[in-house]
């Protein structure tokens, strides 16, 4: 008697970033792919609202969001990367703390990786592995979803969006160096403790004067007392948070997209 092949199932898969597009794609799934499996990848540095908003999609899923890198966080690879800061140029964290997570979450598993990009984005891509087992499925664009449908998933579904919109444009790591001048001030309003806290890995070599920061510009002390360039994110009266957002949304502007779709 000869043995049948146990074939595996393939593995449909959605990252979620605690950002508005992956959190709606997987309410907009929820119902559609059953067998989808939800994971997070934890810097260990993301802002409670940003937990805090995990924990519900959570509840409202009715199943689990795997947490990855369980003692692996942003500052056991600082150590390794000899405590030098991550960069736009320089993205170890973004490798070790969500690219390789990620992909050693699928191993050899044939597996179908959800991305939360729009329709009227026709210039971002996300993240796309190499490898041959992984296929990547756009559902917004597939389906012509934008802005206005997006709001409209994370509306019915009584979640809305995580607080930190009201003061920054993204998800990701509390010290995030793709944050513009205006969210660092959000941040020290919001979050001074976590602001202080960011402060503390910057550092200035005392013979040379060189200085390791989270902003080309400078320190974040001075960078703050640099004159204002941007927008800042503020709720306009008349809008919900949500409005307000998708109006701020700068397209162009990608910063990590991994971390923050
Ligand atoms: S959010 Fe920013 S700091 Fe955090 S992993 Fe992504 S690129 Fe790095």
């Amino acid at each position: 008697m000869t043995d049948k092949l146990q074939v595996k199932p393939v593995r449909h898969l959605l990252g979620l970033s605690g950002g508005k597009d992956s959190s709606a794609l997987a309410i907009y799934l929820r119902d559609k792919i059953p067998e989808m499996e939800y994971f997070f990848a934890d810097t260990g540095a993301e802002l409670p609202e940003t937990l805090e908003f995990v924990d519900l999609l959570e509840d409202y899923l009715g199943k689990p969001i795997v947490r990855l890198n369980a003692g692996r966080d942003f500052d056991y690879y600082l150590k390794l990367h000899n405590n030098y800061l991550p960069s736009p140029g320089q993205r170890w964290c973004t490798i070790n703390l969500k690219l390789i997570p990620f992909e050693n979450f699928i191993g050899d598993d044939h597996a179908i990786s959800y991305i939360a990009i729009r329709a009227d984005e026709p210039d971002r891509s996300g993240y796309i592995s190499k490898k041959l087992n992984i296929k990547t499925c756009f559902p917004f664009k597939d389906d012509g979803l934008i802005k206005d449908d997006i709001k409209n998933i994370l509306e019915s579904s009584g979640l809305g969006v995580p607080d930190y919109y009201k003061w920054r444009s993204r998800s990701g790591c509390y010290f995030c160096f793709f944050q513009r001048q205006e969210e660092w001030i959000g941040l020290k309003n919001n979050h001074p403790d976590l602001f202080d806290r960011a402060k503390e890995y910057e550092k200035v070599d005392p013979l040379s004067g060189k200085k390791y920061t989270w902003n080309q510009a400078g320190t974040l002390d001075e960078l703050l007392l640099k004159p204002r360039k941007e927008k800042a994110v503020k709720l306009k009266k008349s809008k919900k948070l949500i409005d307000n957002i998708l109006d701020d949304e700068n397209d162009s502007d990608d910063g990590c997209l991994i971390c923050t779709l």
